[in-house]
């Protein structure tokens, strides 16, 4: 749902501009009008296959190509990330978002691995968002068949800034993926990070861009930078509270009914700033000391503002109905022809034990520790 009342650039921009207490309070009657303000999901975010990554997003320590201190991980097994979801779980998280350092996802024994683990966290009645680059409608779909609840995808900024920030794919690619989570019936999680260098006008365009979408995301995070070290972006000032406020404000009153997550550099700001967010709308925090790889307030923290605030973390599900797990066809005909190549292999091997001068079965030869 868009609020039609602001679905031009010029009218998000004098939303965005009003006077700060103004904006927020207009901000604080919609997200009343469409939501408990007093619940606010609690997200973990795990990268489950971190660093390596092709693309050059300018924010992004796991570029390959650029020089930070992230160490290369492959693929977490599905053993560790359910113990990783279950801690979450018991701290308080309703959603886990799993990110992969991806351009696009493969059809390939990792992709197989990641259905797995949605099936596994979804098995735990917990939300399964998924972060995986590009995808094809087919692959969305193996997705959804799995259990996933949400699929993340960032268009970032504005159409026109994007291109100063990644070069390696372009903006009507991640339109794309987008599309294609919502043709399999995935609910949408896209938003974008301001404190890039961005002009005001390149976060409205970027609001611009989902006002635009015929479903807009039902999750919108907005993230302030976290300028890491050896990243195109490391010399970039941290922005103003103020402008993460205006920010949350502007998109709780374009998008009505989404979800709002106040999402990375939480650890820049007060408590104070962080609740003049909630009172603007925003709905979600990720949990955890760790943002897949930058830091966040350890969950001791946020259960101490929650105290202070009156804040409620929220049940998974409340947003759209809990995504059944179904077993996935392409592993399960992977094992069908595993089971059959092994029956094969035995009766191979039950062939060469018959005796083939006169067809008797020829026990094979037992060899026991005493010969
Ligand atoms: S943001 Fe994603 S796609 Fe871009 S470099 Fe980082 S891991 Fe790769």
């Amino acid at each position: 749902m868009t609020n039609s009342k602001y679905s031009t650039k010029e009218a998000l921009l004098e939303l965005y501009n009003k006077p700060l207490l103004e904006l927020v309070f207009e901000a604080a009657t919609v997200h009343r009008q469409h939501h408990d303000p007093r619940e606010v999901q609690m997200s973990s975010l795990l990268s489950i296959k971190t660093g390596g990554c092709p693309e050059d997003c300018g924010y992004c320590p796991q570029a390959a190509r650029y020089h930070t201190d992230v160490e290369a991980h492959k693929l977490m097994t599905v053993d560790s990330v359910v113990e990783q979801a279950k801690n979450a779980k018991a701290n308080g998280s309703s959603r886990l978002c799993m990110g992969a350092a991806w351009r696009e996802v493969r059809d390939n024994r990792d992709f197989d691995q990641v259905i797995e683990m949605v099936q596994a966290v979804n098995d735990l009645d917990m939300e399964v968002c998924c972060t995986l680059g590009m995808m094809t409608e087919d692959q969305a779909k193996r997705l959804k068949n799995a259990g996933l609840f949400a699929y993340n995808h960032n268009l970032d900024s504005s159409r026109e800034f994007y291109k100063d920030i990644i070069s390696t794919r372009e903006y009507d690619q991640r339109l794309e993926t987008i599309d294609n989570a919502r043709k399999a019936g995935i609910s949408v999680c896209s938003g974008g990070i301001i404190g890039m260098g961005e002009a005001v006008e390149d976060r409205i365009g970027m609001l611009l861009s989902y006002m635009q979408m015929e479903n807009p995301p039902e999750s919108i995070p907005i993230n302030a930078l976290v300028a890491v070290e050896g990243t195109p972006l490391e010399e970039q000032k941290p922005i103003e509270q103020w402008e993460m406020i205006r920010m949350v404000a502007t998109t709780r009153i374009a998008f009505p009914k989404s979800v709002v997550r106040l999402s990375a550099g939480r650890t820049k700001m007060s408590m104070e700033a962080q609740a003049l967010c909630f009172l603007a709308g925003a709905g979600s925090i990720f949990a955890g000391d760790k943002l897949l790889t930058t830091p966040n307030p350890e969950f001791n923290e946020d259960k101490e503002m929650f105290d202070i605030l009156g804040l409620i973390p929220k049940a998974p599900f409340e947003s759209g109905e809990k995504p059944q797990s179904n077993p996935d066809p392409i592993i399960e005909e992977k094992k069908r022809k595993a089971a059959q190549r092994e029956a094969e292999l035995a009766a191979a091997r039950g062939k060469r034990s018959v005796n083939p001068a006169n067809g008797d079965f020829q026990p094979r030869k037992v060899t026991t520790v005493n010969e």
